[in-house]
């Protein structure tokens, strides 16, 4: 695979050479993120922010912000396999300082709600892009909210690439569901050959601006970065390269957004995170949490993975 060449800068850190001094860190996210984050113009500019970022220490997340993982089910389960894996989850032993999510099928949903004793929240995979009415196998936030859901999931890769919904529709669909009171987790993501194109950041950047084009504020969005090569394939992104990604759309917020919204949204990978990798990717330092689709499937190794806060919390 091709490198992209922001990401062959080879770590050099210019900004402890030339630019501006790197901050400290204390507690959650680095003070001083401002001053290392002033608007990057150019590519060079953001190649130096990156290397300023790459050199330092890691940390877990700003503000109030907890690591954040979620279980994507996808089209998976069935009411016995779906109780069977609710009753290793209630089973397992979750650290506090970490906020679960999971997102069976909407037919499940009740199911899980009500068997669920885990402090463990609930998510759909989808929502309906307005009201309700006359849309075909649609479910509307407002539906989704009656029965108790709090989370969903929208950009998924497979939402974008085989059901075909666009950057704009994907949007419109966060802006409604955080109009009723849905928490979003906005997902995006480069196909392999768009990495290969060098065109990473731009397809992250483009489908980043889709949302904040639509919504009127970032409170209640998590960032899920997923490469469409790494969903499902066992490929999982190296710790590096998802870094640099997580890096990257952190300053696009930063720039594009505000960089207080930057520094406290939370920004999680997916791509065949399973309980071997997640410990290393969970240590560096803007990955906040996990998206987590195969290995959601399996209890024991859910809890592994969201319990790799661990491995964060052991490098702050
Ligand atoms: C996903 O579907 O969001 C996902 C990350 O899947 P997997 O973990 O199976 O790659």
């Amino acid at each position: 695979m091709a490198t992209p060449a922001y990401i062959s800068a080879s770590a050099k850190p210019a900004c402890i050479q030339s630019g501006p001094a790197c901050p400290s860190f204390s507690g959650l996210r680095r003070t001083g993120f401002e001053q290392c984050m002033r608007a990057p113009s150019t590519f060079v500019d953001l190649e130096k922010v990156v290397a300023c970022r790459s050199s330092r220490g890691v940390v877990t997340m700003a503000g109030t912000g907890k690591f954040f993982v979620g279980g994507n089910w996808k089209c998976n389960g069935s009411k016995d396999s779906i109780a069977k894996l609710v009753g290793d989850l209630n089973a397992a032993k979750l650290e506090d300082d970490v906020e679960v999510i999971v997102a069976p099928p909407f037919i499940y949903i009740s199911q899980v709600k009500d068997s669920l004793t885990a402090p463990i929240q609930i998510s759909a995979q989808n929502s309906w892009v307005g009201k309700g009415g006359a849309f075909t196998g649609e479910i509307s936030a407002e539906q989704l909210k009656d029965i108790g859901c709090e989370w969903v999931i929208l950009g998924h890769s497979e939402r974008r690439h085989i059901i075909g919904e666009s950057n704009e529709f994907t949007g419109k669909k966060a802006a409604y569901a955080l109009e009723q009171n849905l928490k979003v987790i906005g997902c995006v993501g480069e196909k392999l050959e768009e990495r290969e194109a060098g065109k990473t950041f731009d397809v992250c950047f483009e489908q980043l601006k889709a949302f904040a084009d639509a919504v009127p504020s970032w409170d209640n969005i998590v960032i899920a970065y997923e490469p469409v090569w790494a969903i499902g394939t066992g490929k999982v992104a190296t710790p590096q390269q998802a870094q640099e990604v997580h890096a990257a759309i952190r300053d696009w917020m930063a720039k594009n957004v505000t960089p207080e919204v930057a520094k406290k949204v939370r920004i999680i990978y997916g791509g065949s995170v399973n309980g071997a990798n997640c410990a290393e990717l969970a240590k560096q330092e803007d990955i906040d949490g996990f998206l987590v689709g195969g290995a959601s499937l399996k209890g024991a190794e859910f809890a592994t993975i969201c319990n790799s806060v661990t491995a964060k919390k052991a490098v702050v």
